[in-house]
């Protein structure tokens, strides 16, 4: 498991773009990859996820999608669980999305709807540690 502090919004966005890279070396043959992010309100989830955007090359604006839910591009996936409950994820594709090996789903809140993500996914839990630090965990 690694383990990373960050001191400012700017070094979890640039986190989210080293990992954009990782990302890239993982490629499941039946599946896509899915990216769990979890942690309490304000604890960085987003903020990762538009460095992550940014390194995955997906154009800007990257709103999140808390009222949308669901946010799209091409074939990566952002999703915010916060108001969702496994139904209504499986209401939106899930299954098929998460079945195609060239997505990328990522998921905040994935703990909301911990019993329908496949063994498999990558878990990043995030940590607010003071006003601008934040313990990031990938596992
Ligand atoms: P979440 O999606 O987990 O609710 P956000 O990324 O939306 O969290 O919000 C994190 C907030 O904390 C933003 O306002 C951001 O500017 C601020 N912040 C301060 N320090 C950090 C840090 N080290 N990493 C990430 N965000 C930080
Ligand atoms: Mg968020």
């Amino acid at each position: 498991m690694k383990k990373f502090i960050t001191q400012t919004d700017k070094q979890t966005q640039e986190l989210g773009k080293l990992f954009a890279q990782e990302l890239k070396a993982v490629c499941l043959p039946e599946q896509g990859t899915v990216v769990c992010l979890s942690g309490d309100l304000g604890s960085g989830k987003t903020t990762f996820t538009q460095g992550l955007l940014k390194g995955l090359k997906i154009k800007g604006p990257y709103t999140s999608p808390t009222f949308v839910v669901m946010k799209k591009y091409n074939n990566v996936y952002h999703i915010d669980a916060y108001r969702i409950k496994n139904k209504d994820l499986l209401g939106l594709g899930w299954e098929e999305m998460i079945a195609d090996n060239k997505n990328i789903i990522i998921i905040e809140w994935a703990e909301r709807v911990e019993k329908i993500i496949p063994k498999n996914a990558i878990w990043i839990r995030f940590r607010w540690i003071d006003r601008d630090k934040r313990e990031l965990k990938f596992s």
